[in-house]
Order: structure tokens, then C-alpha cells, then sequence
């Protein structure tokens, strides 16, 4: 990724003295991120598998039988789903016909989150008046090119697929309301500490802390539950 941006670093040094700010925007616009578009694909199959997993886990925690089920059924079509458009959604796009097209309103894109890291390295990089090589060299370092991100944000996409066909799952069963058990890893008190006590609340509200889903957290281990009723037997009619 430097090597790419160190095309346009003499837009992004200037001679010392000199205070027009660099044009960040063109900078970041001219980068070309479509050698991300390789990860959807990547993670598409994994997402597949983990989201598929959940719904089994949920037939399987109830004691339902997933043969012939219809519910079964449309639940794992939905985590496929989910995971087709997650898997896209992540670099900033979409499938469409099986090609992978500009999707504008893509939520939590890394691309999105990695454009606004370059856009502060490059900022800061005006203003301590670093050389194209040192600059260079604190993109490369950076958290954000690191195997530790890359793996952060596997576990984090893991999780979310995790929840998300556990709850779309626990719906299309009937579920209202879910919970958050908390992972023993949790040594500090944070958001899970406060959504495990607020017990059951309604499915599509968000926990306190404000997040939707579990993970709550980047690196956030809990467990999303979901509140199935029983099945009220029906009072035999003969
Ligand atoms: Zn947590």
C-alpha cells in the first residue's frame, strides 16, 4: 500500500515553509483499492460456513429436527445471504450477477475505515513535514496494514455472522427478545458487563452501549442468545 501512495507523495510533501495543506482528498480518490475485492470472495465461503453453523446450532439447541424443515430451510437460505452480501459489503461493494459492483452505502467497509487511517497518516504527515520515506514507513508499520488487523477483523466478521443468522434465525422460530452471556475472557468491566445485566430486551433493540449485535466490541468473545417460547401444546380436540 505505500508503494502505491508513494506515487502521489509529492502532492503530500511540501518544501518546508510552505502551508497549503495537501489535497487528501484527490490523494485517497486516486488509491485503488480493487485488489480488495479478492478478500469478498476469500471470506465469502467462510462466512457461508459460520453463518450456516449458527442455524444448525439453534435447530440444535432447541431439539427441533432440521429434516424437511421449512424453517430450517428458509434460515439457512438467509445465512447464505447474509453471508453473500457481508462478504461484498466489507470491501465496499455488492454482488450483483456474481461481479462485485460499487455498493455507495456499504456499512463498515474496511476499505471506508482504512481510507479515513491514510487520510490521518497523510495529514500528519503535512503537518511534521515527513519525507515520502518516512511517511512510507509509518504506513507500512501501521496498525492498519498489519496481520493483526487482518485477523481482528476476521474474528470481528466471524462473530457478526455468527449473530447475525442466530437471531434471524431465533426469529423466524419466534424469538422476541435475547441476551448477552458473557465471555469468561472479560477481565475489565465494559459495554458486555452492562447488556448481560439488562437480561432479556426486545431482539431489535440495541444493547446498552448502543450496539446492535454482539460483538459489542472489536475483539468482544460473548454470545449473542436468543429466547425461543416454548411451543404451547395444542389441547387435543378428539
Ligand atoms: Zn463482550
Amino acid at each position: 500500500m505505500s508503494r502505491v501512495i508513494e506515487k502521489y507523495l509529492p502532492g503530500v510533501h511540501k518544501a518546508a515553509g510552505d502551508t497549503t495543506p495537501p489535497d487528501v482528498e484527490a490523494i485517497l480518490a486516486a488509491i485503488d483499492f480493487s485488489v480488495w475485492d479478492a478478500l469478498a470472495s476469500q471470506m465469502k465461503p467462510d462466512l457461508e460456513a459460520t453463518a450456516q453453523e449458527a442455524v444448525t446450532t439453534v435447530f440444535a439447541t432447541l431439539n427441533l429436527s432440521t429434516e424437511g424443515s421449512d424453517l430450517f430451510n428458509l434460515s439457512d437460505t438467509q445465512a447464505l445471504e447474509y453471508a453473500e452480501m457481508r462478504s461484498a459489503e466489507l470491501v465496499g461493494k455488492k454482488w450483483v450477477d456474481g461481479v462485485l459492483v460499487d455498493n455507495p452505502s456499504a456499512q463498515w467497509a474496511i476499505t471506508e475505515t482504512t481510507r479515513e487511517d491514510l487520510r490521518e497518516m497523510i495529514g500528519q504527515a503535512f503537518a511534521e513535514q515527513w519525507t515520502p520515506a518516512q511517511l512510507a514507513r509509518h504506513i507500512d508499520e501501521s496498525f492498519t496494514f498489519s496481520a493483526g488487523r487482518a485477523e481482528m477483523i476476521a474474528e470481528t466478521e466471524t462473530a457478526f455472522a455468527q449473530t447475525a443468522a442466530t437471531v434471524q434465525t431465533g426469529k423466524n422460530l419466534g424469538a422476541t427478545t435475547k441476551s448477552l452471556s458473557m465471555s469468561n475472557l472479560h477481565d475489565i468491566d465494559d459495554e458486555c458487563d452492562l447488556a448481560q445485566a439488562a437480561g432479556q430486551i426486545p431482539i431489535d433493540d440495541p444493547f446498552p452501549g448502543g450496539a446492535l449485535h454482539v460483538p459489542l466490541h472489536p475483539r468482544c468473545c460473548c454470545v449473542e442468545m436468543v429466547h425461543v417460547p416454548k411451543p404451547t401444546k395444542e389441547p387435543d380436540n378428539d
